[in-house]
Formats: C-alpha cells, sequence, structure tokens
C-alpha cells in the first residue's frame, strides 16, 4: 500500500480530524493535496447539522468524473453521515466504493485491499469493532499539537442530537493506552496535547475518572500543554476540578457547552442541569481557578423556544460573557426525540435567524471587547507556526486559548515564549516578542 496517494476531506469537529489522521496511518498512503493523484479518495463526514450532511453529498459529487476517467480509483465515505445511511449511500451514489462507519477505521486496510482484489463495494458500519483504538493517528512531522481520543460514542441522550445512533454508546479507552499515545507523541516533539471525546470528563476506567487522567498526564516529562474537549456540565467533579487546579500543564480554558439559558428549553433538551446549577458550576470552577475562562455552544431555536426562552439564553449570555461561543439554529436530525415534535412548536426559521443573529452580534461585542482588554499584558504562548494569514508573523495560542501572531525567528516554533500583547482583534490578538 506504501506507494498509493491519499486525498482526504474532512467535515465536523476535532473527533473527525482525528479519524482523519486515524485514516491516514491506517493505509500507510501518502497524503496528496490534489484529488487527481490519488489513488484513494474519502469523504470524512459530520452528521451533526442537516447542513454538514448535504456538504458530503455535494462532495462527493465532485469526484464522480475522477472515478469515470480511472475506475481503478477508489472513492469512499467515512464517518457519520456513512454510519447513518449505510448502504443507501451505495444506491444513491453509484461511483461511490465503501461506507465506513467512525468505529470501523481499524478494518479499513481489508476493505481497501478486498475492493482491489474482488472489484467488490462494502458496507462497513458495525459497532462491535474488537480494539476500538487499535489505529493511531498519523502524525505530521513538526506538528507541536495534537489530538488523544479517550472515549469513542456517547452516554448522554440529548434529544437534539445524533451522535450515539451515529458513533454508538460510551466506550472509554485505557488509562496506559491513553498515556503511551501521548508520550508517543510527547516523543516526536508534540508540546500540548488536547484530550478528546464527545463528554470528555465522563471520562472513567477501572476505578479511575477524569481527575486522575489529567494528573497522571502531568507527570509526562515534556508536556507543556493539557486541554481537553468537549466538556458535559453535569460530569465536572470536584475530582476534576482540584486536578485542574493542581495541575500546573492544565490550560486555564473550558469549554462548556451550555446550549440555553432557559430551564423550559434545557428539560426539552435533556440536558439534566439547569441554568442555575450550571452558573453554580461555572462558579465553583472560578474559585479554584480565578483566571479561567470559559467558552460554551448555544442552539437556537428548538422546539418551543419562545420570545422569553431566547431572553433567558441572551441574560445567560451577559451574565457569563463567554470568552467565545459556537451558536447553531437548531436542525432537526432523523430519529432524535426532537425531530418529533408537532409542526406548532417548530420555530419560524427567520425568527431563529434573527435570534441567531443577534446572539452573535452580541458575543462579537464582549469577545472584541475582552481582546482589547488584553492589550499591554504579556502572554504566554507555545508557538505552533507561520501565521496563515502572513508568514511574516509566527502563530501560537495563549494558555486561554486565544491566537496570538507576533515577529519571531522559525527557530522558535515548539517553544513557549512571552508575547506582549499591542492589539486585540476579533479573532486573534497581535503582540510583540518580550526577550
Ligand atoms: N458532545 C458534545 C456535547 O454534547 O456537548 C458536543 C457535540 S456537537 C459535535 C457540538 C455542538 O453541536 C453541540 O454542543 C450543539 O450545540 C450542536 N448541535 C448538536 N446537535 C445539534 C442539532 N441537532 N442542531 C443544532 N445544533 C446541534
Amino acid at each position: 500500500m506504501g506507494t498509493k496517494q491519499l486525498y482526504i476531506e474532512t467535515y465536523g469537529c476535532q473527533m473527525n480530524e482525528y479519524d482523519t489522521d486515524r485514516i491516514k496511518n491506517a493505509l500507510d498512503a501518502e497524503p496528496t493535496d490534489d484529488p487527481k493523484n490519488a489513488d484513494i479518495i474519502i469523504v470524512n463526514t459530520c452528521a451533526i447539522r442537516e447542513k454538514a450532511d448535504q456538504k458530503a453529498f455535494s462532495s462527493l459529487g465532485k469526484y464522480k468524473s475522477i472515478k469515470a476517467n480511472d475506475p481503478n480509483v477508489i472513492v469512499g465515505i467515512s464517518g457519520c453521515v456513512a454510519q447513518l445511511y449505510g448502504d443507501k449511500l451505495l444506491k444513491k451514489i453509484p461511483h461511490l466504493d465503501f461506507v465506513l462507519g467512525p468505529r470501523a477505521i481499524p478494518k479499513l486496510p481489508d476493505i481497501i485491499s478486498n475492493i482491489e482484489r474482488k472489484k467488490r463495494r462494502t458496507v462497513e458500519t458495525s459497532y462491535d469493532i474488537e480494539e476500538l483504538f487499535e489505529v493511531e493517528p498519523y502524525h505530521q512531522e513538526g506538528k507541536v499539537t495534537a489530538f488523544v481520543s479517550v472515549q469513542q460514542g456517547c452516554n448522554k441522550r440529548c434529544t437534539y442530537c445524533i451522535v450515539p445512533k451515529v458513533r454508538g454508546d460510551e466506550v472509554n479507552r485505557p488509562l496506559d493506552d491513553i498515556l503511551r499515545e501521548t508520550t508517543s507523541l510527547v516523543n516526536k516533539g508534540v508540546r500540548e496535547i488536547t484530550f478528546i471525546g464527545q463528554t470528555v470528563n465522563s471520562w472513567k476506567e477501572n476505578g479511575y475518572k477524569f481527575g486522575d487522567l489529567i494528573r497522571a498526564a502531568g507527570e509526562i516529562e515534556d508536556l507543556n500543554r493539557i486541554r481537553f474537549t468537549t466538556s458535559y456540565p453535569r460530569d465536572i467533579t470536584k475530582r476534576m476540578i482540584d486536578a485542574m487546579r493542581d495541575v500546573p500543564q492544565v490550560c486555564h480554558h473550558l469549554h462548556l457547552p451550555v446550549q440555553s439559558g432557559s430551564n423550559k428549553v434545557l428539560k426539552g433538551m435533556k440536558r439534566t442541569y439547569t441554568r442555575e446549577w450550571y452558573v453554580d458550576t461555572i462558579n465553583r470552577l472560578k474559585d479554584a481557578i480565578p483566571d479561567l475562562t470559559v467558552s460554551t455552544d448555544i442552539i437556537i431555536g428548538f422546539p418551543g423556544e419562545s420570545d422569553q426562552d431566547f431572553e433567558e439564553t441572551m441574560s445567560l449570555m451577559r451574565e457569563m460573557e463567554f470568552e467565545s461561543s459556537y451558536s447553531f439554529k437548531f436542525s432537526p436530525r432523523p430519529g432524535t426525540v426532537a425531530a418529533e415534535y408537532s409542526e406548532d412548536e417548530t420555530v419560524d426559521p427567520d425568527l431563529a435567524s434573527a435570534r441567531l443573529t443577534e446572539l452573535q452580534a452580541y458575543q462579537k461585542e464582549i469577545t472584541s471587547t475582552k481582546n482589547k482588554n488584553r492589550v499591554g499584558l504579556i502572554e504566554k504562548v507555545l508557538v505552533e507556526g507561520e501565521s496563515r494569514n502572513d508568514p511574516e508573523f509566527l502563530s501560537g495560542r495563549t494558555d486561554h486559548n486565544r491566537i496570538l501572531n507576533f515577529k519571531g525567528s522559525k527557530d522558535l516554533l515548539g517553544k513557549t515564549v512571552k508575547v506582549k500583547v499591542t492589539e486585540g482583534l476579533l479573532n486573534s490578538l497581535r503582540g510583540k516578542l518580550v526577550v
């Protein structure tokens, strides 16, 4: 397989980026940026919202002519859309060779060689894959940040969410396995690890809890930064907060999706906490880590969301002043409880769009004020590479997860440096290296 060229397109969350790197490693193929040069083309998909679904289909359409020109090119779909629609995809897309669910990545090499030998189109969407974590991700030389998966699937049952259906129930990765992968990445030059899982802080194994995982990772030599995402509010425990406070490598930024500020909506979503409980949890975290910054996710237009409910979300936004937020219009997903609500509970799409615009405008104001307030401060930055927009600048992130660009020598890659903030923009900071 060694000389094969792989082109892979990725949609969705960090979990999918991680899976893309696992696919690259599983196939031991050479990644290419041009699908026309590829022997294998894969679209790794996300099913969280309908739009993401559609993107995957239109993306696959692009490869029809490549396959028509060279029938030996193998075209596949992986990820959550693959899991959701299974063999229907083979019927719908005649130039597709395989459909691979997110749990089936370890089976990919066999699938490819079967297709090559027998020219048989394949669907692999089984949940019962042994050695779920067997394939580790491809690591690009020189990269100083990396994800490590600690968990697959999800045991929560948020009524809007398709994840448990497409990624199965929660399976936690053994502690030793996580530490081994982390250490191996650190030995390759990685200095910052982000542990990933759908509800990462519900991780547990053999009596160990998430706080113990953080403490164990804190013992790894040369690992300078530990992040994790996505945390679930109800799984924030004293043990976890204590570990976040005690382990110096833990970054002081937490992504904690709240979804709504209305208790009525939270109940409809089956989020299992109230607004008051969420606020109290953030307060407990900030008591332990006073400079902690928090970002969140919000869903607008969940069925039955009234003007009053939306106002409660806005009042929570004002109360919490989140560092940043990802906000989405509710998208009904097949097979979820929230897709079954009656029509009169559906929020008018124009009204939902107007609410989303209002919320996002408010968030922009807050984020930009917070960034401006950093001017004059000295931040510690892990240098990740050149700035995307200007190769004259280096780019890294602060402890609080803000992007900070500054001029400096490329030798600083992978180092943690001090940078004085000179400008606060909406999506990033600019600064000057402190020598
Ligand atoms: N597992 C994480 C959790 O529950 O917090 C993250 C799941 S998802 C990849 C990221 C975000 O997408 C969620 O926090 C939620 O705000 C949003 N989302 C999930 N399902 C959605 C839906 N049906 N419609 C709109 N947004 C959705």
